[in-house]
């Protein structure tokens, strides 16, 4: 007897008899003779909802606030499965985060997860308790209720199964487990039997969106074996995330993705002297934002220029760090292109092997498609292409690396905006 955390997203909890459905998944691996933790998702689309409603209000909502309103999500789908398990005649509790204790730093709407306390779970647990635990939520020592970032709930679920040193942490999600690519654009594109904590990281930050990337974090960090499987099949084991990923190795490619929710930031005439990019990223950072990829034009007359790309959430905000930057900018000019998409190629298998940049750059020349911006990483490729572009990049990367299979996936829900 083991104990295993089970997490079900907001499709999968979106109304009651889906709420059913879930606690019957969830008492059939407590009926297996473990104990079960499960995290939630709020219902369906929940958070969206929230955030409109606020924006409705006002147009900057304060970042605290945001996450007690966020929060509340959480804390629906929490009881009503815990009243549905019962319902089934199983013992049951709903915990939010700051019961359990899911101590976060004090960063309102992305706080990392620096503790977990496991006395009330386990205490719970031991009592024969099937446990619900609200995702996506955190408290900091101080008491303030936080949010992890959208998609945040995978991570709460990993943290826990660490803490908990489980047997298995479940991602349940709406596909049948980890493919090459969104089937939903290459419909025929292979599903992973297992792939490495690396690849699936590199995947998952460059825009697969199957997984949290800080959940793969954690789960490299504690070794917490990870599924990501179907809640609408149970018996398909999906695809295992696990340390060494043998079987795939041979391969250089594992997965394509693409990202179209960034933009590109283009600041031309700068000085030319030490300490410009320092300053510029150093303010960013300050303030909590993200650079992605970055790339410096060779110096001309004494001046050049830094593009780099942000999330579009993100670019008001950079902006107004950025033109606080006055003595640094002094007369150059800020450029702005929103029409970009990120397509990567992951695989832990191009290591030390020569030509996989050539055959992806070459297969989107095939196809006409310009790369505005190259970063590389040791298993990682990404080109900066026109939005327009990024269904027909993947489609021609997934052939080029032979990523398709005969066999038909199955395509649900719809169409991602790329
Ligand atoms: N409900 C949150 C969101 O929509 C967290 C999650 O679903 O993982 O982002
Ligand atoms: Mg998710």
């Amino acid at each position: 007897m083991g104990i295993i955390v089970q997490k079900f997203g907001g499709t999968s909890v979106a109304d009651p008899e889906k709420i059913h459905n879930v606690a019957k998944a969830v008492i059939k691996e407590k009926e297996n003779g473990n104990s079960v933790v499960v995290v939630v998702s709020a219902m369906g689309h929940t958070t969206d909802y929230l955030i409109k409603l606020a924006k409705e209000v006002t147009e900057t909502p304060n970042s605290r606030e945001m996450d007690m309103l966020l929060s509340t999500g959480e804390q629906v789908s929490i009881a009503l499965l815990s009243m549905a398990i019962q319902s089934h005649g199983h013992k049951a509790i709903s915990m939010n985060g700051q019961q359990v204790g899911i101590i976060t730093e004090c960063i309102h709407s992305k706080a990392r997860i620096v503790d977990i306390k496991t006395e009330k779970l386990k205490k719970y647990l031991d009592a024969g308790n099937i446990i619900v635990v609200a995702g996506f939520q955190g408290v900091t020592p101080e008491g303030e209720i936080t949010t992890l970032g959208r998609g945040g709930s995978d991570t709460s679920a990993v943290a826990i199964a660490a803490a908990l040193n489980a047997d298995r942490c479940d991602i349940y999600t709406d596909v049948e487990g980890v493919y090459a690519t969104d089937p939903r654009i290459v419909p025929n594109v292979k599903k992973a039997d297992t792939i490495s904590y690396e690849e699936m990281l590199e995947l998952a930050r460059v825009g697969a969106n199957v997984l949290h990337p800080r959940s793969v974090e954690t789960a490299k960090q504690f070794n917490v074996p990870l599924r990501v499987r179907s809640s609408f099949n149970l018996d398909n084991l999906g695809t295992l995330i696990i340390g060494v990923n043998d079987m795939e190795i041979y391969k250089p490619v594992a997965g394509v993705a693409a990202d179209t929710s960034q933009v590109r930031i283009l600041l031309s005439n700068l000085p030319d002297i030490p300490g410009t990019a320092a300053k510029l990223f150093g303010a960013l950072a300050k303030n909590n934002i993200s650079v992605d990829m970055i790339i410096q034009s060779l110096a001309i007359q004494g001046k050049n220029s830094i593009a780099f790309t942000v999330d579009s959430e993100e670019l008001d905000s950079a902006l107004n760090i950025l033109n606080n930057e006055k003595d640094i900018i002094q007369s150059g000019e800020i450029l702005i292109d929103r029409d970009i998409a990120k397509v990567s190629i992951v695989g832990a298998g191009m290591v030390d092997r020569p030509g996989i940049a050539a055959d992806m750059f070459r297969s989107l020349a095939d196809k006409h498609i310009n790369i505005k911006m190259i970063s590389t990483s040791e298993i990682k490729i990404s080109c900066l292409v026109e939005k327009e572009n990024a269904k027909e990049a993947i489609k021609a990367l997934c052939k080029e690396f032979d990523l398709e299979s005969a066999e038909v996936a199955s395509v649900k829900g719809d169409l991602p905006n790329v």
